[in-house]
């Protein structure tokens, strides 16, 4: 009898998606890049579409503090978007916003100068 298995025991998991990590498969996310003024560090950051966006008008409206990994400083985002969550403008105090292209050639340099730290050590 394998009635109660396929009850309790079939729940599918979240799939794991091989579209890359800077836009991961994720129907109700936006992703935006913010690079820190003060260090440089390009974060990622996601706005969930149900959750994080106000509605203004015809479109959006996202509010966002966002702090890197390095110094620590506070960026504060304000993103509108029309309602095909296109950005429509943004504004980032303490930084700015970068595109996905960026953030992944921000990662290829980590990934080289902690490659050149290791040698040298
Ligand atoms: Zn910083």
């Amino acid at each position: 009898m394998s009635f109660l298995k396929k009850l309790f025991g079939g729940r599918a998991t979240t799939p794991s998606s091989s579209t890359g990590n800077t836009q991961p498969n994720d129907p109700t996310g936006l992703y935006l890049f913010a690079r820190c003024a003060h260090c440089g560090t390009v974060v990622r950051v996601r706005a969930d579409k149900q959750n994080d966006l106000n509605h203004d008008g015809g479109g959006y409206v996202w509010h966002k503090t966002i702090v890197d990994s390095k110094c620590f400083r506070r960026m504060t985002a304000v993103v509108s978007f029309d309602r095909d969550f296109n950005v429509t403008t943004s504004d980032l105090q303490g930084g700015e916003f970068v595109s996905a292209a960026d953030y992944d050639q921000y990662n290829e340099q980590i990934a080289l100068s902690k490659a050149q730290t290791a040698g040298d050590e």
